[in-house]
This record gives structure tokens, C-alpha cells and sequence, in this order.
């Protein structure tokens, strides 16, 4: 069997929507590509906090996508509201950050693209800037107006990081839509890439060896520029590793 990967979706927000009439699950398709591309099989997750079902996927997925989407409550990195925070998706918070605590506990794989990203710096204890206009001032444009596949802005890699081994050189150039970025860095996180400004656009993890967060878009990218899709083979090869490690201990979750 080929490595199965997670990849969680999103709904729409606004006005209520959540809450009332649209309740469709969305995601785009270029997550899932990029995943059958790395030779995974992709399954699209959706919305629940049942610890029971929360379970059952964490043994049965052998890797876990947290894609883009709307920004996260800063209840859950203990702030207040601010000026220039946009839309909230109150269930999806709910069952990503219940599904990431409960996958972190395995060490399968996790790749976050940005708000994924974010979900995993705020589940190891980060903070976030809620918008970088307001709380990043001289910073560069992160969301400027562009094809979403065409790489925008630099990135400097650290070297020896899981990043670095999959770019193979300590730069990069990558696409940018974003308004919130990591602030204040946990013990157990590290930064493995920024931009110029000094932007955090990727961490890592000192304690959880196969967690990868880029706060660009490697999906939009991944037809066409080969260093993106490797992220997704990183994915996929990496949870085929672990899951073979794992039957080789015969661990059992
Ligand atoms: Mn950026």
C-alpha cells in the first residue's frame, strides 16, 4: 500500500455562512494532485472534534496535509481580537487543531501550508502576528496581486534543516498570500526559512523530526517548479518511511 494522506478542508465564512446555509467542505484540487503526483493517495478529511473518529484517523493515515484557509481564532494563542484580523472558521479550528494534537503524538508525518503553517506553530505554542500591515510595518507586500503560481518573493533556507534537503541549496524563491505570519517562537520551534523582511516562512521542529510548516503555497507552484513538488514527495516518501518503521517495531496506536 501506498503511504495515505490526510488533507484537511475548509468552509466558507462570512455573514454566518459557516453557521447556516453553506456547509459545503471545500479545498482545491491541487493539493490532492500534488499528492497522487508523489505517488500518495489522498484522502480528503472532514470536520469533526469525536475524539473516537479523531482516533480512527490518526492510526489510519500514514500522513497529514493541513492546508491554506482562513485565519485562526487568537483565542488559541491567548490574544484578543485585533485591528486587521479577518474571517474565522470556528469548526474548522476546532477539528484541525484536535486532529494535529492527536497525529503529533504518533511522529507521522505533518506538512502545514500556511494557515496549516500556522496551525502548527500555534498547537507548539507560537504566536501570530494577526495582520502583518498593521503589526510588521516596512515589511514586503505578502499578498501581492499575482498568479498564484508564480513565485514572488526570495526565501533564505537554513542549512541542515528538512527544507534545505528538499530545495537542496539555502535559497529559494516562492510564492506569497498572507497577511498573518509566526510572531513569537516556542521553546520546541525553530525558523528554517524567511524572507528579506525577516518574515518567518517555514519552522520546524526540535522535538517532532517529520513536521515541515512553509507559509507559502507549494501546491499552486508544484506543476511547474519541481522544488515545490518536492515538498509534497517529502510528504509522501517520509510517511512510507515511518509507516514501514512502524510495522517493522510493530508498534501499535
Ligand atoms: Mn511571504
Amino acid at each position: 500500500m501506498v503511504p495515505v494522506i490526510g488533507i484537511t478542508m475548509s468552509v466558507e465564512v462570512g455573514n454566518g455562512a459557516e453557521e447556516t446555509d453553506k456547509k459545503e467542505l471545500i479545498v482545491s484540487r491541487e493539493h490532492s494532485d500534488a499528492i497522487i503526483s508523489a505517488g500518495g493517495l489522498p484522502y480528503f478529511l472532514p470536520f469533526t472534534t469525536d475524539p473516537k473518529i479523531i482516533e480512527q484517523y490518526t492510526q489510519h493515515l500514514d500522513g497529514l496535509l493541513l492546508t491554506g484557509g482562513w485565519d485562526l481564532d487568537p483565542y488559541y494563542y491567548g490574544e484578543e481580537p485585533q485591528q486587521g484580523l479577518l474571517e474565522i472558521a470556528p469548526s474548522r479550528d476546532e477539528s484541525e487543531i484536535a486532529l494535529t494534537k492527536s497525529f503529533l503524538q504518533t511522529g507521522k508525518p505533518i506538512l502545514g501550508i500556511c494557515r496549516g503553517h500556522q496551525v502548527l506553530a500555534v498547537v507548539l505554542g507560537c504566536t501570530l502576528y494577526q495582520d502583518l500591515d498593521r503589526q510588521y510595518k516596512n515589511g514586503l507586500d505578502h499578498r501581492p496581486k499575482i498568479p498564484r503560481n508564480r513565485p514572488m518573493h526570495s526565501i533564505q533556507i537554513t542549512e541542515g534543516s528538512i527544507l534545505h534537503g528538499i530545495y537542496g541549496q539555502t535559497t529559494g524563491r516562492v510564492n506569497s498570500m498572507h497577511h498573518q505570519a509566526v510572531k513569537d517562537l516556542s521553546e520546541s520551534v525553530m525558523v528554517t526559512a524567511t524572507s528579506n523582511d525577516g518574515v518567518i516562512e517555514a519552522i520546524e521542529s526540535k522535538i517532532y523530526p517529520n513536521l515541515l510548516g512553509v507559509q507559502f503555497h507549494p501546491e499552486c507552484m508544484a506543476e511547474t517548479d519541481p522544488q515545490a513538488q518536492r515538498i509534497f514527495n517529502w510528504l509522501v516518501e517520509q510517511s512510507g518511511k515511518i509507516k514501514q518503521q512502524k510495522k517493522q517495531e510493530q508498534i501499535l496506536y
